[in-house]
């Protein structure tokens, strides 16, 4: 079979969910025993969002090979278990980087350098790149933004293009609104005729039309939206409200949009799909018979998108022990002396979140303390795992003003220290140490006892680390570092042995829970939440 492209496009409004309808249908695809993988195209001029501050984009997601990527990404992988790379997410800046530095190469030998054909072209072979590994039967590309934007005319044009060479290999799916008017009694179509209208506007004619509404979808809706949209009414298909996000890979097999997406691409609808695991957590997710709150604590929580991958995690650890995690967002800024008690009271569990630079940091040094005293279950994620060497330092090594230098550059005590291959790096941008690197974890810690491996790999995104000059005294007063990098040495995991259950790893777990395979660490975390609670 020759690869299929399929691409997504979004109208009307944002937010409507392009990036899980994209994810879902992989998740379909791969049901059948396909080979599928999900790219993302992002039309702002950032090179990649890892220079984004969250609430601008929410979280930043890291893939194994250590690119910076959209949050979309994370959804991708969660629904698939296909790791993705820095070829799944491309932005308009990275294709105007690369376009320039050919033009001064002198690659274009003297020709004009123009949107048609040399950016149009380079989005192509970015797309076409992913099916040209060889790896996959069909690649799912989402345009991110909404048609009609300025900034994703080339994108829209690249997929004209490619739509007009590949034929019945590619398929466009448009996702779409459709408000309910109250007053009206009325679910309403003309938003969705506009949106279509400016993608033909474009010369792209969608092949497939997928309706957000919280409305079922009458035949008539389904039938005008197909006359006025150039389509068979069973090609319109509804995208309705749902209680997780989990479920909307079963409502799409329902509404047969892989079905119609095979017959667009003339694949024939052979083999059989099998849902029956993914099927088996949405009913555990939706049947919990237990209960635990756990507090997040971050200086982000006004967008839960900053924590994407931390909170869906603990979905799937919850899932897997029957146990609905209701998560607390703790804002650290605020969280003080005087409030914590009132502000973490009833928690099982506490969560000390990844992040960057001073603000809320002395709330989250404040909530280890809380967790390691009362013996609450700990786990701190990079930044929070910093956080707890840092209180460890002061408040059991009696250093007080022990800190990490990215916050106190000065301090006679810098428990957290620059890597050194950062200390000569000037720029922002895909600087940190980042992705995927081995660890080794000491057999007799609880990490291991998590894992049930000595051997483990696991994403990164920061600059400093534990010192290890201060190692041996840590080890000495209770808190030992259990997880190394084979290579370097640097501390990637760090324990009290007296806790219960007191993880901070340097690492980001959140970024491998999948569906399928919930991380180790997020169900030892809830485990220990839910043994806490009946204590
Ligand atoms: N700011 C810290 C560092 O760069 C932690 C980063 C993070 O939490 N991702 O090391």
């Amino acid at each position: 079979m020759t690869t299929k492209y399929i691409f997504v496009t979004g109208g009307v409004t944002s937010s409507l969910g392009k990036g899980i309808i994209a994810a879902s249908l992989a998740r379909l695809l791969k049901a059948r025993g396909f080979k599928v993988t999900n790219q993302k195209l992002d039309p702002y001029i950032n090179i990649d969002p890892g220079t984004l501050n969250p609430y601008e984009h929410g979280e930043c997601y890291v893939t194994e090979d250590g690119a910076e990527t959209d949050l979309d990404l994370g959804h991708y992988e969660r629904f698939t278990g296909v790791p993705t790379s820095q070829a799944n997410n491309v932005t308009t800046g990275r294709i105007y980087k690369h376009v320039i530095e050919k033009e001064r190469h002198g690659d274009y030998l003297g020709a004009t350098v123009q949107v048609i054909p040399h950016i149009t072209n380079e989005i192509k072979d970015r797309i076409l790149a992913l099916g040209n590994t060889g790896k996959y039967e069909f690649v799912i590309t989402e345009i991110g933004g909404t048609v009609g934007d300025i900034e994703s005319y080339p994108f829209v044009e690249a997929v004209r293009q490619l739509k007009w060479s590949l034929g019945r290999d590619c398929c466009v799916i448009h996702l779409t609104y459709i408000p309910y008017l109250a007053a009206a009694g009325e679910l309403k179509t003309k938003p969705t005729q506009h949106s279509v209208k400016a993608l033909q506007q474009q010369g792209v004619q969608p092949d497939i039309i997928v309706c957000r509404t919280e409305k079922p979808l009458t035949r008539s809706v389904r039938e005008k939206i197909g006359l006025f949209c150039n389509m068979q009414s069973d090609c319109v298909i509804e995208d309705g409200d749902v209680t997780t996000i989990y479920e909307v890979p079963l409502k799409m097999r329902d509404e047969k949009l892989d079905v119609q997406v095979l017959r667009k691409l003339d694949v024939p609808v052979t083999n059989e799909i099998d849902l029956s695991k993914w099927e088996a957590f949405v009913y555990k997710l939706n049947n919990p018979e237990k209960e635990v709150s756990v507090g997040l604590v971050g200086k982000y929580v006004e967008l839960q998108d900053a924590y994407k991958s931390i909170s869906e995690a603990f979905v799937h650890a919850g899932a897997q022990l029957r146990c609905k995690v209701k998560v607390r967002y703790i804002h650290s800024e605020y969280l003080n002396e005087e409030n914590i008690e009132e502000k973490l009271a009833g928690l099982t569990g506490i969560l000390v979140a990844p992040g960057f630079g001073t603000r809320g940091i002395e709330g989250k040094i404040l909530a280890v303390r809380y967790a390691r005293e009362r013996k609450i279950p700990f786990l701190g994620i990079c930044l929070g795992m910093q956080c707890a060497v840092v209180e460890f330092a002061r408040n059991v090594l009696g250093y007080e003003d022990a800190h990490s230098v990215e916050i106190a550059p000065t301090t006679d005590h810098p428990v957290i220290n620059m890597m050194e291959e950062q200390k000569a790096i000037s720029n922002m941008g895909g600087t940190m140490r980042l992705g995927a690197y081995p660890c080794r974890l000491e057999k007799d810690s609880l990490a291991y006892k998590i894992y049930g491996t000595d051997e483990i790999s696991e994403r990164h995104r920061h600059r400093y680390e534990f010192n290890s000059q201060y190692l041996e005294e840590f080890q000495k007063a209770g808190m030992k570092a259990t997880g190394f990098n084979p290579n370097t040495n640097l501390v990637e995991i760090v324990e009290i042995p007296s806790h219960p259950f007191f993880i901070g790893a340097q690492f980001h777990p959140e970024y491998k829970s999948t569906v399928i395979h919930p991380h180790p660490l997020f169900v030892g975390f809830v485990d220990a939440a839910m043994k806490y609670k009946k204590s």
